[in-house]
C-alpha cells in the first residue's frame, strides 16, 4: 500500500492492496475499544464531501497513515450508504471526483521525479486510462486526444452545448478532444466509478456499529443548514455565481453536472419547491424540465434535512465563482452572502408575489 492508492482510493490497484494486506473495512468498524483512526477519517470525508465538496484532510496540521487513508475511503462509503439522505451520494461522489481531479492534473502535469511532495508515486494519464480500461479507446494527437466516440457519449452526455457531436470533430469513430477535455471526461469517469455502486447494501451489523458516527454526520448538516433564515425570494439580491449560474440555465445551457447541483441546491436551501425553481429557472419543455425536476427531487426532501449548496471555495475550484463584488470579499459561502444582502435591504417584495 503506498501514497498513491491514499490519493486515489478509487483505483483498483488501491483495492488490491486493502485486500492483499488483509485489511478488512467491517472488523475495523466492528473493533473493540478507541475508534479506529480510518472509521475517524471515513466521517471526516463524507462531513467534508457534503459540506465543502472535497474530500481533502483539512489543514489543520493533523496527518493521516497512509493505510488510514485508504481505509478510509470503503468506510466513507459505508456511511454516505445508510445517511440514505436525498443527494448525498451525488454530492460524495461529486466531492471525491473533484479532489481527484486536482490531484490527476497536478500529477499529469508534473511526472513523479521522486520528489516528496507525492511520495514517489504520481499518477500518470496511462495509468489512470489502463486502470478504467479506456487505453484503447484514448489516442493522443499532437496535443490533442482522440477519443472513442461511444466512450466520449458515455462521458459527454450530462455537459453542454459545446461538447454536443454535431459540434466536433468525428472520424472514423474519434472524437477529438483538446487535453483540458480529456482531464474533464476522466473527471465524469471517477465520478461515474465512485457513484456507481452506492448506495451501497449494509449489513445490519455494520449500521449498528456506526450509529454514533452517523449521529456525528447528521448533527454536522444541521448545523449547516442555513434555510430556516431565509423565506424571501429575491433574485436581484443572489450572489453574481448563481446569478451566472441561474441566467445559463435560463438561456438553456445544459450546466455541467456539479454547476447544475449547486445551483439546485442552493434554490432548494433557500425554500423553493420544485415548481418554483422551474418557474425562476424558465424551464418549460418537458424533456428538460422533466430532468431538472428529477434532479430537484433527489436533492430536496422536505421531510430529512437538506444539504447546503457548496462554499465559495468549492465553487471557485469548479470555476463557478464568477463576477466577484465587494460583499464576496467578506463571505465564504453563498448562502451567507445572500442572508447578508437579504438583511441590507430590508423590505423586499417576494419575486413569488410579483
Ligand atoms: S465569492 Fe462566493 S458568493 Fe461570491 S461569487 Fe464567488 S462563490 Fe459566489
Amino acid at each position: 500500500m503506498n501514497s498513491l492508492h491514499a490519493r486515489y482510493p478509487f483505483l483498483a490497484s488501491a483495492r488490491e492492496a486493502v485486500r492483499d494486506a488483509n485489511l478488512d473495512p467491517a472488523a475495523v468498524i466492528a473493533g473493540e475499544g478507541e475508534r479506529h483512526p480510518a472509521v475517524e477519517r471515513g466521517v471526516e470525508r463524507v462531513r467534508r464531501a457534503l459540506l465543502d465538496g472535497t474530500v481533502r484532510a483539512p489543514d489543520d496540521g493533523r496527518r493521516w497513515a497512509t493505510s488510514t487513508e485508504v481505509l478510509s475511503y470503503p468506510i466513507a462509503r459505508l456511511l454516505v450508504s445508510l445517511l440514505n439522505a436525498p443527494g448525498a451520494v451525488e454530492k460524495y461522489a461529486s466531492a471525491e471526483a473533484t479532489t481527484a481531479y486536482e490531484r490527476f492534473t497536478a500529477d499529469f502535469e508534473t511526472p513523479d521525479d521522486g520528489l516528496k511532495s507525492t511520495g514517489g508515486t504520481s499518477l500518470t494519464l496511462q495509468q489512470l486510462l489502463t486502470d478504467f480500461d479506456l487505453s484503447e479507446d484514448v489516442v493522443a494527437r499532437g496535443d490533442d486526444f482522440g477519443v472513442d466516440v461511444v466512450t466520449y457519449i458515455s462521458l459527454a452526455s450530462d455537459y453542454g452545448d459545446d461538447w454536443r457531436l454535431v459540434t466536433r470533430q468525428l472520424s472514423d469513430g474519434v472524437v477529438t478532444v483538446s487535453q483540458a477535455e480529456l482531464h474533464e471526461l476522466l473527471r465524469t469517469a471517477v465520478e461515474m466509478r465512485i457513484a456507481e455502486d452506492l448506495p451501497l447494501s449494509v449489513p445490519s451489523e455494520i449500521a449498528a456499529a456506526l450509529d454514533e458516527e452517523l449521529s456525528e454526520l447528521e448533527s454536522s448538516f444541521t448545523d449547516a443548514d442555513f434555510s430556516h433564515d431565509i423565506d424571501t425570494l429575491a433574485p436581484e439580491l443572489f450572489p453574481p455565481c448563481m446569478t451566472a449560474l441561474l441566467s445559463r440555465m435560463r438561456d438553456a445551457e445544459t450546466l455541467p453536472s456539479h454547476s447544475e447541483f449547486t445551483l439546485v441546491s442552493f434554490l432548494a436551501s433557500i425554500g423553493l419547491d420544485a415548481n418554483e425553481i422551474l418557474s425562476l429557472c424558465e424551464v418549460r419543455e418537458s424533456g428538460r424540465g422533466d430532468r431538472l425536476r428529477a434532479r430537484i427531487e433527489r436533492v430536496r426532501d422536505e421531510r430529512t434535512t437538506q444539504f447546503a449548496p457548496p462554499s465559495c471555495a468549492t465553487l471557485q475550484a469548479y470555476d463557478d465563482c464568477v463576477n466577484q463584488d465587494q460583499r464576496c470579499e467578506t463571505v465564504t459561502h453563498p448562502l451567507v452572502y445572500y442572508e447578508d444582502a437579504l438583511d441590507e435591504n430590508g423590505t423586499v417584495t417576494d419575486w413569488r408575489d410579483r
